[in-house]
């Protein structure tokens, strides 16, 4: 999978002003994440410790995995594939 300079940009931007939605915590690129069928990322730890928060899971592992694999982290906005 290649990935353009621009977005490899955006990327590198996104880390750190990402948040778990759960502990508020920005998430780190080495952090085990869930991603959720709304595509939020949230920390594994936090999926676990409180439940009520579940959505089905669509993807999990290392934030980093999720930027490289799924592109609409780093787009301008919202646009459709
Ligand atoms: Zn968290």
């Amino acid at each position: 999978m290649s990935i353009n300079l621009e977005g490899k940009k955006n990327m590198f931007q996104i880390i750190g002003r990402l948040r778990c939605p759960i502990c508020s915590e920005p998430v780190q690129p080495d952090e085990k994440v869930f991603l959720d069928i709304i595509n939020t990322v949230m920390h594994q730890k936090c999926y676990y410790k409180f439940p009520h928060r579940r959505l089905p899971i669509r993807d999990e592992g290392s934030f980093q995995k999720m930027l490289l694999k799924y592109p609409f982290f780093h787009r301008e906005d919202d646009e459709e594939d």
